[in-house]
Formats: structure tokens, C-alpha cells, sequence
């Protein structure tokens, strides 16, 4: 599913998808793209900062801040995620309380060592939110 959602992405560099659910209930979905009204990286290609592309509002960012407008009550939920969310998406679902974050590929950023974790998993855990690998089931 988050990789159906990926397939959205505008920017080249990564197609991420992310689907935050409550209670095995989809309430909210995102993908790598632009804000509204700006240009897209598919367009007028990306910004690259520090190796990543600053154009795009990142998947789970955008998921997130749907859920939020919704006024959804972020500790019951599980952010489904393509990749494991880079450190400026941690930081976000770590304020809002989200509930769990389960993520299909792993995704090292290199951001993390300078805050002192070895990876984005030490510091969800840190904050007390669980995090899980999902597999892929084969059909
Ligand atoms: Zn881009
Ligand atoms: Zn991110």
C-alpha cells in the first residue's frame, strides 16, 4: 500500500509513500511532492542540500499533516512508511505523538549521529514509540 502511494512522488530522487491508520483504518495518506502551488522537482528538477532534495515535502510529513488537520488523535495511530523516515520526518512524528511507525525499507540518515543514535530506530525508541520492519507477505 505505501508503495502504491510512492508511485505519487513527484521527486525523482526517492518515490516514498506513507498511510497512517487508527484502529486498521485508513485515515490518511502522503507522498514525496511539493507544496501546493510550487513547482515540482519532476518539473523544474530538485534542490539538493547536504544530499537530499529540499524541494519536496516528504511523504510522511505530508501524511501527518493531513491527520492533523483532520484533528485526528496522533497516539493511536500507525504510520505505515516505505522507507524508515529520514531524521527531520522523525522528528515531526515524534512531536505529535504518533502511536507506532512501521516501515518497509531501511533508510540510513547519516543525521542521526550527530544527536548521538546509531540510527532513526534507536531514537523512536528513545521517545517511546514503537517501531517495527514490516515484511513483505509473499502471495
Ligand atoms: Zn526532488
Ligand atoms: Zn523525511
Amino acid at each position: 500500500m505505501t508503495e502504491v502511494v510512492a508511485l505519487r512522488s513527484s521527486c525523482p530522487r526517492m518515490a516514498v509513500g506513507a498511510v497512517m491508520t487508527v484502529q486498521g483504518r485508513i485515515i490518511s495518506t502522503g507522498y514525496n511532492g511539493s507544496p501546493r502551488g510550487t513547482a515540482h522537482c519532476e518539473d523544474a528538477g530538485c534542490i539538493v542540500t547536504d544530499g537530499h532534495c529540499i524541494r519536496a515535502v516528504h511523504a510522511e510529513h505530508n501524511a501527518l499533516l493531513f491527520a492533523n488537520l483532520q484533528g485526528v488523535s496522533m497516539h493511536e495511530t500507525i504510520l505505515y512508511c516505505s522507507h524508515l523516515p529520514c531524521w527531520e520526518c522523525l522528528k515531526i512524528i515524534i512531536q505529535l505523538h504518533v502511536g507506532a511507525v512501521c516501515y518497509h525499507r531501511s533508510y540510513r540518515d547519516n543525521r542521526c549521529e550527530k544527536f548521538g543514535y546509531t540510527s532513526q530506530i534507536d531514537a523512536f525508541r528513545a521517545a517511546c514509540i514503537d517501531v517495527f520492519q514490516e515484511y513483505p507477505v509473499m502471495i
